[in-house]
Formats: structure tokens, C-alpha cells, sequence
């Protein structure tokens, strides 16, 4: 059967350079997904798959977790719905927003929005950036800088954030407001002879450059996931941050992080703030909030932002900017357990365990004469093909390269995420050390078998 869908492929097959391809609202797809257990998925003959990308990045806790329906169940006898509007809202969204700020710990935060998605977080952070400017009395400070090949969603505003061109053409964006800086991305962007760190110092004067160029008084904030997702996973070069930040503050430009991959413990830290010592002035999150049982995302502001916001010298009025289901009870009661969850089992620390045999038995492939690069962090891992070992030879797309990859894991009962020549993975957090293995070895007979197509 065929139907039409807006859920994104996981296994998509497409060549398209960033994998959007035949990813869009009406492309046709067919029924594929019937039950999961744990870090396995299996569709509707029945065959198993290891699912390296957790769904979308998301299922952080696998896709049989009881407590998150039982969590779900309980509310919707309880209470299925009420809103959050006119200052008064539900116990689940009230525990959950106390719960966010306790554990985000790499700054003081100190208010808290909801919405359904990543995309809406982001374009929740635009507009109450504006309103914190417009309060401040500066409203010309409203241009936004993000980086080539970030991914910020898919609405009009996180998409116009977002780096990637197959988000932009054809829908004119990006929006006039949004500029793009360099991707941090050192194996394909570094000039020869040029360290890690160097190359964070040169792309830090960048941004300072077109921060002057610009006028600083007309930069309102700088949005960053800790790790790129979606654009390849690109994990920042050393130092990165820590000079970007001091970019960004020494110009009045409120930080922004994108941690909607990296919240909760992907990275082997609860958040990817913790990993690279990000002081962000907003966070977006979404996915393992929920571990994606149920939609939900939600922003966090620093209480700088939100008393400017909610002194008596505000004279804008209420920030007018809400939707139906911000806070929904249900979403926030499975969120609340997964949150417990991550605590109480310290998955974390389960990451810190695993993701080095993860990360190391994948890594052992790079030898592999298709291989270019094999990148990542935690539970996070990106390998890129290319032509003698080098980011600047390229497969023919139409070789398809990443794509019979991405069908010899299938074969092999795993999926993977292609995007062109790129291959993503981010399996469950809550992997065991022998489903690792198993990744790894699926890993290593499908790049074997590709080799062996692509010789041909
Ligand atoms: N931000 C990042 C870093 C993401 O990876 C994504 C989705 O993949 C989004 C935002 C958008 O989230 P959503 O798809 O829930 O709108």
C-alpha cells in the first residue's frame, strides 16, 4: 500500500547531496513500520532491524520503554488536556518546567516555553529574542547568525536558520534577517597545514568579521547545535566554542543552543552544553524530552532574558506567542519519567560506558580506501565516503555510494541514515554492549560489501 506522509525516511535511499530528496510533505511512501522492541524495529514481514538512528535521533530511551506509557495512560485518565494560557496551566507542565531547570546546569536558566517540536522551539527563540530586544528598547538588533550546514528544522524561520541549500531553494529563504557562518567542520575545511585549533581561531575572526561588517548593534543572536546533526554530524574542532562565545558576548549576541540531538545524555554528558562549556543565554530541546513517545519540545531562557521580560519597566504587554498544545499534560507527564529515567538509571554515564567500544570499533574502519572521514562524539557517529581518502573527490552522486551502504545495513537488518555520501548514526542511549557489537559488525560486512560494489 502507498499512502502520503510527512514522516521523514530514515533509510531513505536518496543521493541528493543533505538526503531531502523525496523527503518532502507528499512524496509517496510506503507502509513500512509495525512494532519496536528496545534498539530494534521491525517492519511489516516481520524482519528485525538494529536502529542506529533511534527513529529520528529521538527514541532515547528505545521504543518498549513501560514507565513512558504507563506516564502517558495515567494522565490521559487524569487530565488529556488543558491549556497553559492566561497564566494559569497544569501540574505536569509546571513539574516538568521546575524539573528543566534543575538539571541544566551549565548555567543558571530561569524560565521555560513549550512547544510540539524543534522547529517551533527555534522559531519560539526568534521571536522572544525580538520581544527581549524591542523591551530593551533596541529593536534594530534582530539579525540572527547560524552556521553552513546546521539544521534548525523545517518551518519557515528554522528552516531559513538552518545551513542547508535543499532547505532554501526553492522556497526563497532564507529569510533577509538570518546570516550564515562558517561550518566548523575541519577535515573538509581546514587549510593545509593548519591546527584544530587555528582553524577554530580563523573561523572565529570570520564571525567577528561579519559581526562588524554587519554592525554589531543590528546582531541579536548566534544559534549553534553542540554537534552538527543533521549536516553530517560534525563535532566542533577544539577550542571552537570557548572562542566563538567570546566573540558573541564581547558584541552583546545572545547565545543560542540548539540541543535538540544533544539534550539528555547523547554526548555522554546530560547536556552538549556541559561537553564544550557552552553558557548559553537559550537552549532549544525536543526530541529525548519525550524520548519521542509523545511530540514535545520546549526553550529555556536565562533569568536575564525572562526578568527583562517580566519587569515593570516592560512596556510591550504580554509576549503574544503561544500554541494550543504548549505544556499538554500528556506530553509533559511522559517527558517528566523520561527525565527520572535519565536520572535515576544515569544514562549518561550508560553513554560514558558504551560509546567508546561505539565509537573506537567504528572509527576502525577508516582505513577503508571509500572511507574519507569517520566523526563523532558519544552516541553520536558520522562516517563520509569519499574518493582517495579526500574531501575535495567526491564520489559520482550517481554511483550512489552512501546509498548502497545504507541497503547493505538494511539487508543486514540495521538502519542508518543516508544523506548523500553521508552516513548518521545515534542509536538508543539505552543500547546493551552486545547491541553494540552487533552495530559494529553489521558496520563493518556492509562497508566491506560496498567496497566490493563500488571496485566493480
Ligand atoms: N534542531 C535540531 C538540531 C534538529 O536536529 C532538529 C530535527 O532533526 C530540529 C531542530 C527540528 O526539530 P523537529 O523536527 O522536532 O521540528
Amino acid at each position: 500500500t502507498r499512502h502520503f506522509s510527512s514522516v521523514p525516511s530514515p533509510q531513505s535511499n536518496s543521493t541528493e547531496e543533505n538526503g531531502f530528496k523525496g523527503h518532502g510533505m507528499l512524496a509517496p511512501f510506503t507502509a513500512g513500520w509495525q512494532s519496536t522492541d528496545g534498539s530494534y524495529v521491525y517492519d511489516i514481514d516481520g524482519k528485525k532491524y538494529l536502529d542506529s538512528l533511534a527513529g529520528l535521533w529521538c527514541t532515547a530511551l528505545g521504543g518498549s520503554e513501560p514507565r513512558l506509557v504507563k506516564a502517558a495512560t495515567e494522565q490521559l485518565h487524569k487530565l488529556p488536556f488543558y491549556h497553559s494560557f492566561w497564566n494559569r496551566t497544569t501540574k505536569p507542565s509546571l513539574d516538568l518546567a521546575k524539573e528543566l531547570l534543575s538539571m541544566f546546569t551549565a548555567r543558571e536558566m530561569g524560565k521555560v516555553f513549550f512547544t510540539n517540536s524543534g522547529s517551533e522551539a527555534n522559531d519560539s527563540q526568534v521571536k522572544l529574542v525580538w520581544y527581549y530586544n524591542n523591551a530593551l528598547g533596541r529593536p534594530d538588533k534582530k539579525k540572527f547568525i547560524a552556521r553552513s550546514k546546521s539544521y534548525h528544522g523545517s518551518t519557515l524561520i528554522s528552516a531559513s536558520l538552518s545551513g542547508l541549500p535543499a532547505l532554501h531553494q526553492k522556497f526563497d529563504l532564507p529569510a533577509p534577517f538570518v546570516l550564515h557562518t562558517d561550518c566548523p567542520h575541519y577535515w573538509r575545511f581546514h587549510l593545509p597545514g593548519e591546527t584544530e585549533e587555528e582553524f577554530a581561531t580563523r573561523l572565529a575572526n570570520n564571525l567577528e568579521e561579519l559581526i562588524l561588517k554587519e554592525g554589531p548593534e543590528t546582531i541579536a543572536a548566534f544559534i549553534a547545535e553542540p554537534v552538527m546533526g543533521a549536516g553530517g554530524v560534525i563535532p566542533p574542532p577544539k577550542t571552537y566554542f570557548e572562542k566563538v562565545q567570546a566573540i558573541v558576548k564581547k558584541y552583546d549576541i545572545l547565545f543560542i543552543a540548539d540541543e535538540v540531538i544533544t539534550a539528555f545524555g547523547r554526548l555522554g554528558t546530560m547536556f552538549g552544553s556541559d561537553m564544550y562549556n557552552i553558557k548559553p543565554d537559550l537552549v532549544s530541546m525536543a526530541k529525548a524530552l519525550s524520548s519521542a513517545y509523545v511530540p514535545i519540545g520546549a526553550i529555556m531562557v536565562s533569568p536575564e532574558i525572562s526578568d527583562v521580560i517580566h519587569s515593570q519597566s516592560n512596556k510591550l504587554g504580554s509576549f503574544a506567542h503561544g500554541f494550543t498544545y504548549s505544556g499538554h499534560p500528556v506530553a509533559c507527564a511522559v517527558a517528566i519519567e523520561a527525565l527520572k529515567i535519565y536520572q535515576e538509571r544515569n544514562i549518561p554515564d550508560h553513554v560514558k560506558q558504551i560509546s567508546p567500544r561505539f565509537q573506537e570499533g567504528v572509527k576502525a574502519f577508516a582505513g577503508s580506501p571509500i572511507v574519507g572521514e569517520i566523526r563523532g562524539v558519544g552516541l553520536i557517529l558520522g562516517t563520509e565516503f569519499a574518493d582517495n581518502k579526500s574531501p575535495n573527490d567526491p564520489f559520482p552522486a550517481e554511483w550512489g555510494v552512501g546509498a548502497i551502504f545504507g541497503a547493505e545495513c538494511q539487508k543486514r537488518g540495521m538502519l542508518v541514515r543516508v544523506a548523500g555520501d553521508n552516513i548518521m548514526m545515534s542509536p538508543p542511549l539505552i543500547m546493551t554492549p552486545d547491541e553494540v557489537e552487533e552495530l559494529v559488525s553489521i558496520y563493518g560486512d556492509a562497508l566491506k560489501a560496498t567496497e566490493e560494489r563500488v571496485a566493480e
